[in-house]
């Protein structure tokens, strides 16, 4: 995103440099040995409300409906997750109104007070027995830790429904790009300013190369030599399966909250890209501590943790740091295009404000 800004938009000669030998970081997608689009890193999905992040994209790609639903295995077979009217009514053989839902949900919630944790999240909205069938054990198997020792804001991100709308997200804009991710990438990053340098290592690029600006977007402990220690990050093992059947499940996701299984879910792309095809492919996820960062973990300590390295990133000037592993945030793909967005604004400011500087 900002390659293209600062390129399209402000005539820079950018170098993209990135580890890998592709471009498009974790979204990256690409055809399989059968023919069927994949997301190497597992799903991403495209879902937001804001109209300039859509309008920003739009100029790179086309778009396919695509609104996400979710199934989660448990003992009483696979229901519909986020939580909603049709969970409880598969759940509990009865069906619920809006209203007798609230009052049942309200019956069985754990009362409490402050709210500080995940497990307080999921307690206080729907109680003990709900909260083990979908919340306690996967979330110990994604995170390494307890409910109990992670904020409120992750479990947040999928909270209970009221109404028979079962799709994972609410979002007014839900949709994949139609040639996939890499194709968009690629779209962005096609213009005569824009160079790759991919398989090199940010260490080794910034001897290699000369810069009077840099955008940063890996980990930001590591861009500090791990100064004040390592900032945790929860990384993933993907199993990529290809099946000879034309379906292997309802739906694009089904999610695995048991602690008897390894895995936390197992994704099929065709569901998410509309790809007709006599086969299909699949990938498990397996949390894992070891491997590329994946997500930042939020919890207390490694917040405090990450506000003397952001201390420190605020006074290295020419420096902008921006994405999920250099802001520490666990943000959503389109949070993070909007963080580009805003960083491309603001270093506009302040390169208007320098030139002002030096013309007086
Ligand atoms: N979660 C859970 N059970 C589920 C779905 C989600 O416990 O069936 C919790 C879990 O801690 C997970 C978090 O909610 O990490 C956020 O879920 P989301 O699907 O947003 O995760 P992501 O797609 O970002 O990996």
């Amino acid at each position: 995103m900002l390659a293209d800004r600062l390129a399209r938009g402000s005539g820079k000669r950018v170098i993209v440099v990135d580890k890998r030998p592709h471009v498009g970081g974790n979204a990256y997608d690409h055809v399989n040995e059968a023919g069927l689009l994949v997301h190497r890193y597992g799903p991403h999905i495209f879902h937001t409300n804001s109209v300039k992040v859509m309008d920003y994209l739009s100029k790179f790609t086309e778009w396919r409906r695509y609104e996400h639903r979710v199934l989660a295995e448990t003992p009483k077979g696979r229901v519909p997750m986020p939580i909603n009217l049709t969970t409880l009514e598969r759940l509990y053989g009865r069906t619920f109104s809006a209203e007798e839902a609230e009052h049942f949900l309200r019956s069985i919630a754990e009362p409490i007070a402050n709210v500080v944790s995940s497990e307080d999240f999921v307690l206080s909205q729907v109680g003990r027995e709900l909260y083990e069938m979908f919340f306690r054990g996967y979330t110990r198997k994604q995170w390494g830790l307890d409910p109990s020792q992670l904020d409120r804001s992750v479990a947040a991100r999928v909270p209970t429904r009221l109404s028979i709308d079962d799709r994972y997200f609410t979002d007014r804009y839900q949709c994949m790009p139609l040639q996939g991710y890499t194709r968009m990438f690629e779209r962005m990053l096609d213009h005569p300013n824009i160079s790759l340098a991919l398989g090199l290592d940010y260490q080794e690029a910034k001897t290699t190369f000369t810069f009077d600006g840099l955008i940063y977007t890996g980990p930001i402990d590591e861009y500090f030599g791990y100064r004040y220690g390592a900032l945790p990050y929860r990384s993933l093992k993907f199993r990529h399966e290809i099946r000879d059947e034309e379906w292997h499940q309802p739906v694009g996701v089904v999610n695995y909250p048991s602690e008897d299984l390894p895995y936390t879910r197992v994704t099929e792309y065709k569901h998410l890209t509309g790809q007709q095809h006599a086969r299909t492919a699949i990938t498990y996820e397996y949390p894992s501590a070891q491997g590329d960062p994946y997500y930042p973990i939020p919890r207390p300590e490694n917040a405090a943790l990450f506000q003397r390295y952001r201390s420190l990133a605020d006074a290295t000037p020419g420096v902008h740091f921006v994405g999920r592993l250099a802001t520490y945030r666990y943000y959503n793909m389109d949070q993070v295009v909007a963080q580009a967005l805003t960083t491309y604004e603001t270093i506009g400011a302040t390169h208007a404000e320098a030139q002002t500087a030096n013309a007086a």
